[in-house]
């Protein structure tokens, strides 16, 4: 069987000077054995002496690298590829996106030259790609944790444009994690905040707000405008609507997540490599995965994530480094461990596969897909609210609370007298339930508990069951009010 080999530019002087060979063999080891009876000199270029694969060289086949759950024997068939690739080369330098004419638009003056001094140096960047910085256009998807290294460090380094995009306010709990925002800065939008310290790090550079919900409707045209996109939300609903939008607009996306001490980045460029839904096809359930509002995350983890985030949308717009598409890098900062995985595009994803159907963006139901919908099938969760549910407490009302919340989170605020059940020991534990007495189901945001309360019934419980509707945060200030009265 003929398998082609690709041969990399600085080793086709020892192959006959081909890029691409043709040879006869079923594993990895026949082939490259055939290649150097073939090809006498390339075998001391590839092997030292113990005829050990030199250190710089790496052989892929099709993507996978030998020696990454691929051996020297795996076999190999007909649509397989193998590549040699020194490794000195670091894989496939990508072309920047700003364009040399608009690259030439921009002139940089005396101010800028000092400013940007240490970038002009780098030979990577230089004068032509301080240039791009300047001409290019980044809009960054809200201004909390991941936002707020991000929008300051691609502000700082002279990106021209930066779009700013957030609907929500300063609060106390944010200042651990979001740098852009001060003391000063609790209970002001974090849009007008954030705009204040861009503007003293770069007053330069041009800022565009985005206070509107983006959805369906009006993702197209906010992102239109912009060369790269960064997702720094926190829900998968924004998520996969912003992933959406970017592949059928054709931008790339630089995608940074993180949760308690372990952080991801990736660049999503489904022109190619995959896409946000080649990786996650599909949400966790409504609730299920909480985000760092309820999980937690240690400070500065935020501020490691969102600044390789900044460094990959620089390096899209520089051209010329090795980027994360088709790859996501995990840093695990509790245990000190960084990996770089290898992301696939999917050629059945229902937005940049073969046969995609999902072919505008108006036509798919982000609520209905992240589970934010009400079942139809579903019998309704009846919700009860704060208000009402102190009333029946003090009235001495039988009703009993269930407490479905992370121990972390009920250190912040208890409630004494609710039973602890995590969801997954519900169906367990139901018989510590009565089903002749009201049971109310608690959590931070009113979604887990949901999610608690459909767990319960298809394990067959039949009690009626309330859910504390918004959970404590809508709920805080009234129950915590009463506490010397009930708890
Ligand atoms: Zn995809």
């Amino acid at each position: 069987m003929q398998i082609s080999v690709y041969i990399s530019a600085t080793l086709r002087a020892f192959a006959g000077k081909k890029a691409k060979l043709e040879i006869e063999g079923k594993t990895v080891r026949e082939i490259l054995e055939r290649l150097q009876e073939e090809y006498p000199e390339i075998r001391e270029v590839l092997f030292d002496e113990n005829r050990k694969l030199r250190p710089f060289v790496s052989v892929y086949v099709n993507d996978d690298r030998i020696g990454n759950g691929i051996g020297w024997d795996s076999a190999v068939s007909e649509n397989d590829s193998i590549l040699l690739l020194p490794s000195i080369a670091g894989g496939t330098p990508s072309e920047s996106i700003i364009s040399d004419e608009r690259r030439k638009e921009v002139s940089l003056d005396d101010y800028e030259i000092e400013r940007f001094n240490k970038h002009l140096m780098l030979r990577e960047i230089g004068v032509k790609g301080q240039k791009r910085i300047k001409a290019a256009k980044v809009l960054i998807i809200g201004l909390g944790a991941l936002g707020s290294p991000v929008v300051q460090y691609l502000a700082a380094a002279g990106v021209g444009t930066v779009g700013i995009a957030d609907t929500g306010e300063v609060s106390l709990g944010d200042l651990q994690s979001q740098v852009i925002h001060g003391v000063r800065d609790v209970h002001r939008p974090k849009i007008a905040s954030a705009r204040d310290t861009i503007k003293a790090i770069n007053p330069k550079i041009k800022i565009e707000t985005i206070s509107e919900v983006l959805d369906a409707d009006n993702i197209a045209d906010i992102i239109a405008d912009y060369d790269i996109v960064a997702d720094c939300t926190d829900n998968y609903r924004s998520r996969y609507l912003i992933s959406d939008a970017c592949v059928l607009s054709g931008k790339p996306l630089v995608f940074g997540a993180v949760y308690q001490f372990e952080g991801r980045v990736s660049v999503f460029d489904a022109k190619s490599g995959p896409c946000f839904r080649c990786q996650y096809p599909s949400p966790p359930p409504a609730g299920l995965v909480p985000t760092c509002a309820a999980g937690g995350v240690i400070s500065p983890l935020a501020g490691i994530i969102g600044s390789i985030q900044a460094n990959e949308v620089l390096k899209l717009i520089i051209g010329g480094g090795e980027s994360l598409i088709g790859k996501l890098l995990v840093v695990d900062t509790w245990n000190n461990r960084t990996s770089i995985l290898k992301v696939d595009k999917d050629e059945s994803c229902p937005i940049c596969g073969k046969t995609p159907s999902i072919l505008e963006i108006e036509n798919f139901d982000y609520e209905d897909f992240c589970g934010l919908k009400q079942d139809e099938d579903e019998i309704p969760v009846e919700g009860i609210d704060a208000e009402e549910l102190v009333r029946r407490i003090e009235q001495g009302d039988p009703l009993t609370l269930v407490d479905v919340r992370e121990p972390h989170e009920r250190a912040i605020h208890r409630f004494p007298n609710a039973i602890v059940i995590p969801i997954g020991q519900l169906a367990r534990r139901q018989k510590e339930l009565d089903p002749d007495v009201d049971t109310v189901f608690i959590c931070r945001e009113g979604k887990r508990s949901i999610l608690a309360i459909n767990t319960l019934r298809e394990a067959g419980y039949k009690g009626p069951v309330y859910n504390l509707k918004g959970g404590i945060e809508a709920a805080k200030n009234i129950i915590f009010s009463h506490e010397g009265a009930w708890l």
